[in-house]
């Protein structure tokens, strides 16, 4: 089925030229327009579902990283784009939010003196954001992940973490590893797409 696929770039275009806050993602990754057509509403965001939780930074964030958005030259790996919205509660896109993306390399290892696979972007007037990276690798004690921290000017900032669904074993021998954090990740041709919609606790 892989001929099938969009590439990462195709499907990161088909996805920002959407204009509704429900997209099914997984629907637009594939070629056939029978199967990219857009699937009723199914956000994240709800009455009955709370803000996206919150987790440690961990012991490797550096501040003041730089306005980046393509990490694919900061170090060799798998491809990986990670895109998705920051809304409130009631699914309303938050535009300017501060997504800030800070993960490890292939081999586990995180830049402590500069900022390779460090950056941050604001999001944009549908409450979008878009990242070109790899896949991380796993450390002791740790199973793969991504950190974030997401800004909306005048609320708390919220830290957290992001997992892979395709780690199950290690997701589930990391103590720290929580469900509601999985990104949905989906393959292109080129390399995989992971989705995360941000929820915050904005009015
Ligand atoms: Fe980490």
């Amino acid at each position: 089925m892989a001929n099938h696929l969009l590439t990462r770039r195709q499907a990161v275009g088909r996805w920002l030229a959407a204009t509704s806050i429900g997209i099914a993602a997984r629907t637009l990754w594939l070629s056939y327009p029978a199967q990219a057509q857009v699937l009723p509403e199914t956000p994240s965001c709800g009455p009955d579902d709370g803000a996206t939780i919150s987790q440690t930074e961990g012991p490797f964030y550096t501040p003041h990283s730089p306005a980046k958005r393509n990490f694919r030259a900061d170090a060799p790996g798998a491809a990986f784009t990670l895109i998705g919205f920051v809304t409130n509660k009631r699914c309303r896109p938050i535009a300017n939010a501060v997504v800030d993306l800070w993960h490890a390399d292939a081999s586990g290892a995180y830049d402590n003196s500069g900022f390779r696979l460090r950056g941050h972007q604001a999001t944009d007037a549908l409450g979008r954001y878009v990242f070109e990276t790899i896949v991380p690798g796993m450390y002791p004690g740790r199973t793969r992940h991504f950190h974030v921290k997401v800004a909306v000017p005048g609320q708390r900032v919220l830290t957290t973490q992001l997992y892979f669904p395709g780690d199950a074993r290690a997701n589930s021998g990391d103590s720290i590893f929580d469900h509601r954090l999985l990104m949905r990740v989906d393959n292109a041709s080129d390399g995989k797409i992971g989705r995360y919609d941000f929820v915050v606790n904005v009015a």
